[in-house]
């Protein structure tokens, strides 16, 4: 592509996204000695992670007796048994020594009376195999992905990570089945990159902006997952997509199930606390697929709150105020701006979110991707950590505070194991321009789009469809309407419209090409969806109400080539990496 201008780079090893994921990985390659570049489209602070509220979970043990196993055990039961054990247990074990690690790196955790770390009560955690709560959930207050985010871009640049920042990436450069860099576009000057590593990492976080609700940011819009399906290999159980039970009604803003967890609970329209009906131990505790779809069932029988019925509330009015004002301040402060609420006198309206994405780019617990063509063969030079990642160790359901402890243990996990494939300064291959000029076509056929139809007129088509024919509950009919309604927007992509044609903070064709990456996992999404007959953690089909493990203890995988998918599938992993610990048998799922 010869309008356009290159300028090469060459690194040991490419990290994709400067979430917590990303960072922790940049850390600990930069640590090791190898040349690193993190390339991001916002300015690293700005990632998802740092709107993260409750906490990071890990058995530390500061507030009673606590173990690993159990966090385990929680962890499995949470997924509803379609999480991979040997990587769960990978996950649990190493939680203490990634948490203790970040307090060493600075992150300003809150205390107990003797200067421990502070850990609260969360959904589905508990001690001695779900008897009762436990407090596991680490929390620098309501702010606890803020503190860890600004922590550890604080120690990559101690360790010269090198920063890409408002560097936008278009795609992976392949080469005979192998990742050998990426291309990505300035949005500051305009000039295209193209970066030659021996391994790319990709940690660009989840896609809830496939939904019209959601509690994401703008920017969660997966162009890793997107990257992948290009690159023509599969993205994994993408129809397990988190509702959170509390965004705020009418805006999507999260309030953090630690309010919860410091006591407060939900009502009715009768006043009821209808929790102690769904969940008779756990009550607003339940995790978080029971509690929505609790609060889905109060809502469609006629018992939810408001002029439309269609909301519940949650108390904290009861709450001591010096709990609210040390512990909570965010969520009083988000309930005051966008529900104009005193969280002190009045209750916060709230309904089902989409929030997290279970489903991504497969992976093992060493965060290298599969191809999963039938077999488990590792793609050489590509990982994949984070939201954007399915390793998979929260299955079909992810327990609150689970995503930030996955962030820094496998963030860690992928600088070792990059740290054990690559010699620092090891010479790089060529690759063909071929590959840099077919991402650059699509780069330039967006941009130079004089169609008729606006992005987002498309994206809110695709988003609303989402909302209605993938929702909380799901059934044939939904979704089959679904699979044929989703796939209108990608059908407007022929007669595109983009009117900016700049290379400067062009916002139009930014959107343009994450709306591209965006209906790709929608596309795929609802027709991993449609295939699995089976009610499963957050999948909940009206049709086919019960858990079915005799077809369905396996995997989904998506394969997306325009408008058309390939489903497939492979089994969970029934055992654990060590004897430290025995494999949890499916059991019926109660709390
Ligand atoms: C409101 C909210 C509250 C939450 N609270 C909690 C909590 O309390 N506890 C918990 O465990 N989990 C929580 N979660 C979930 C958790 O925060 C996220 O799953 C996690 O932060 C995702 O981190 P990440 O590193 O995968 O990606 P992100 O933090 O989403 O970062 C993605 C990075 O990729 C970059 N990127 C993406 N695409 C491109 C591109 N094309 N080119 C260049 N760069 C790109 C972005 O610039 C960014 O730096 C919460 C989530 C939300 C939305």
């Amino acid at each position: 592509m010869k309008s356009y201008k290159i300028i090469d780079h060459e690194y040991d090893v490419v990290v994709l996204g400067a979430g917590g994921s990303g960072l922790r990985a940049a850390v600990g390659l930069s640590e090791a000695g190898l040349k690193t570049a993190c390339i991001s489209k916002v300015f690293p602070t700005r990632s998802h992670t740092s709107a993260a509220q409750g906490g990071i979970s890990a058995a530390l043990g500061n507030m009673g007796e606590d173990d690993w196993r159990w966090h385990m055990y929680d962890t499995v039961k949470g997924a509803d048994w379609l999480g991979d054990q040997d990587c769960i247990e990978y996950l649990c074990k190493e939680a203490p020594r990634a948490v203790l690690e970040l307090e060493k790196y600075g992150v300003p955790f809150s205390r107990t009376d003797d200067g421990k770390i502070y850990q609260r009560p969360f959904g589905g955690m508990t001690k001695n195999y779900g008897n009762e709560p436990v407090q596991r959930t680490c929390a620098a207050a309501d702010r606890t992905g803020h503190a860890i985010l600004h922590t550890l871009y604080g120690q990559a640049l101690k360790h010269n990570t090198e920063f890409f920042i408002e560097y936008f990436a278009l795609d992976l450069l392949m080469k005979n089945g192998e990742c050998k860099g990426l291309v990505a576009w300035n949005l500051n000057d305009g000039t295209i990159h193209r970066f030659r590593s021996h391994i790319t990492i990709i940690a660009t976080g989840g896609y809830g902006k496939i939904y019209y609700s959601a509690t994401s940011a703008h920017t969660c819009t997966g162009d890793g997952n997107a990257m992948v399906l290009r690159a023509g290999l599969p993205l994994q159980d993408m129809e397990f997509v988190q509702f959170h039970p509390t965004g705020i009604y009418g805006h999507g803003t999260l309030i953090s199930e630690g309010v919860r967890g410091e006591g407060g609970y939900l009502v009715n329209s009768k006043g009821e606390r209808f929790m102690e009906r769904y969940a008779p131990k756990a009550k607003d505790l339940a995790s978080r697929d029971v509690v929505s779809r609790s609060i889905a069932v109060e809502i469609n029988e006629g018992r939810g709150v408001g002029k439309d019925k269609d909301h519940v509330h949650l108390h904290l009015d009861h709450l001591d105020k010096n709990v609210i004002e040390e512990r909570l301040p965010g969520i009083s402060e988000s309930s005051k701006l966008f529900a104009n609420v005193d969280v002190t006198k009045e209750p916060i309206p709230v309904v089902p979110t989409v929030h997290y994405n279970m489903g991504g780019i497969p992976t093992n617990y060493k965060a290298e991707v599969l191809t999963l063509n039938g077999s488990e063969k590792t793609v050489p030079g590509l990982m994949a950590i984070g939201e954007a990642a399915c390793v998979s160790v929260h299955g079909a359901n992810r327990l609150g505070s689970n995503s930030l402890i996955d962030l820094v243990v496998f963030g860690r996990a992928a600088a070792k194991r990059a740290s054990e494939l690559v010699k620092p300064g090891q010479p790089h291959e060529d690759i063909p321009d071929s590959e840099t000029d077919k991402c650059l076509s699509r780069f330039d056929k967006l941009r130079n789009s004089s169609g008729s139809n606006s992005t987002a007129d498309l994206r809110l088509s695709m988003q609303k469809t989402m909302q209605s024919k993938c929702a909380v509950f799901r059934t044939e009919k939904t979704l089959k309407e679904g699979i044929e309604q989703i796939r209108k927007p990608f059908e407007g992509m022929e007669n595109l419209s983009v009117k900016d044609k700049s290379l400067i903070f062009n916002t139009d064709l930014v959107e343009t090409l994450e709306f591209d990456n965006l209906i790709r996992q929608a596309i795929t999404t609802m027709d991993s969806a449609y295939y699995r007959k089976e009610s499963r953690g957050a999948h909940a089909r009206e049709d086919y109400p019960k858990r079915d493990d005799e077809k369905y203890m396996q995997h989904t995988l998506s394969w997306c080539e325009g408008k058309k998918t390939k489903i497939d599938y492979r089994p969970v992993h029934r055992s654990t990496l060590t004897n430290d610990v025995q494999y949890f048998p499916p059991q019926e799922r109660v709390y």
